[in-house]
């Protein structure tokens, strides 16, 4: 028997029907003598509506009474889903993320889980009964509800699998696992059985929207053991999804990279013709950094005759405003001849632990993406990544043929 955490997503509690198979799942795991928390999200489209509303009324609306309203979206969820299991014979009761306990600071909208108090729980697990949780909220010192930032029931469902030392925190989603790419682009893409820890962070960061990044980072710390799974699957079915693992030696047997990531959310910017001397990159980046402006790849050329030409991405909605930035900083921080950018960049990146232990994986990636034509504007790699910068124009066709190169729809 063993104790386990579900948490699931908008999607999965959108209509009183879907409430009723996620009550049918929750009973399947009961049945098997398991004891159950589960964690649930507003349902589908209800945090938007709620927050719109107080749009309405103001444009820049109080954080503490935001969090207020934006909670009541998962209390109606939590209420729905006793009843449901109620109704088929399990007894259940559901919690508040205050009535539970879950003390976090009071930065509104965007709060941290400080303290969970686990003695409620415990007592309806022993007591035989289905503990229902409202996730993405909380409680601070004084009372006051706060939210833990969109997405949030993610992040709630690993804290209380961390702080009930659950065997398992089970992620339930409309896609049934963690894929080697996006299926919409390569219908050959396979689910994986098991991917590691920092893979799913590579994953995750790249845009596979699968979990939040935050509640990865979050079970990575507490080792909670994830496992995504679809909650649109028959409730019995059994069906695995994908485990997200701390062993690296279970992957050892299988393919070398296990996914291919991408992201169209970057822009480059390069700085030209700026002269070659120490200092420099910080004069470039220390304003960037100063306006909270996020920057992932960064590349600088060999000098030649004084001079370098200074590249790097950044967030494309953050594009214009780097941009000024840089022109503002331009003839005080540091001098150069022209600043250009490109917004219709994409990244692609092949992504996997045994990368460590294997050589020339670059060289394969580079000869696939040169075999297309596909030209690599910028390179950046990690232990477990090598990433590439192209035109975003060439985005599908490179995650096909990286997909391919790597032979990743055969499982290794
Ligand atoms: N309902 C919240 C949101 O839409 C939290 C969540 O679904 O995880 O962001
Ligand atoms: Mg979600």
């Amino acid at each position: 028997m063993a104790l386990i955490v579900q948490k699931y997503g908008g999607t999965s509690v959108g209509s009183t029907e879907r409430i009723r198979n996620v009550a049918r799942r929750v009973a399947h795991y009961r049945k098997q003598g398991h004891d159950v928390v589960v964690v649930v999200s507003a349902m589908a489209g209800e945090t938007n509506r709620l927050l719109g509303l107080a749009k309405e009324l103001s444009e820049r609306p109080d954080p503490r009474e935001l969090d207020v309203i934006a909670a009541t979206g998962e209390q109606v969820t939590i209420g729905l889903l006793a009843i449901a299991l109620q109704e088929m014979g399990v007894p259940a009761r559901s919690y508040t993320g205050g009535q539970v306990r879950i003390l976090t600071d009071d930065a509104y909208t965007k709060a941290r889980i400080l303290e969970i108090d686990e003695s409620r729980m415990r007592a309806d697990l022993k007591a035989g009964k289905v503990v229902i949780v409202a996730g993405f909220q909380g409680v601070d010192k004084d009372g006051n509800i706060t939210t833990l930032g969109r997405g949030g029931s993610d992040t709630s469902g690993v804290a209380l699998a961390a702080a009930l030392k659950a065997d398992e925190c089970q992620i339930y989603t409309d896609v049934d696992g963690v894929y080697t790419t996006d299926p919409r682009i390569v219908p050959e893409a396979r689910r994986l059985d098991t991917i590691t820890f920092e893979e799913m962070l590579e994953l995750a960061s790249q845009g596979s929207k699968v979990l939040q990044i935050r509640s990865v980072e979050f079970a990575g710390k507490y080792l909670v053991k994830l496992r995504v799974l679809s909650s649109l699957d028959d409730p019995e079915s059994n069906a695995p999804g994908t485990l997200i693992t701390f062993e690296e030696d279970d992957k050892m047997e299988q393919a070398i990279i296990s996914g291919i990531a991408f992201n169209r959310d970057e822009a480059k910017i390069s700085v030209m013709g700026v002269p070659d001397k120490p200092g420099i990159a910080y004069a470039i980046l220390g304003p960037v950094a100063a306006a909270n402006l996020d920057v992932d790849m960064i590349v600088q050329n060999i000098g030649a005759s004084g001079h370098t030409d200074f590249s790097f991405t950044v967030n494309r909605n953050e594009y214009q405003k780097t941009l000024d930035v840089l022109s503002a900083a331009r003839g005080k921080n540091f001098e150069a001849r022209e600043i250009i950018g490109d917004n219709r960049i994409a990244k692609v990146s092949v992504v996997g632990i045994g990368m460590r232990s294997h050589v020339g994986l670059a060289s394969k990636m580079f000869k696939a993406l040169a075999d297309e034509g596909i030209n690599i504007q910028m390179i950046s790699t990690s232990e477990i990544k090598i990433a590439v910068v192209i035109d975003e124009k060439y985005l599908e066709l490179a995650v096909r043929v990286l997909h391919k190169a790597f032979e990743l729809e055969q499982g290794g």
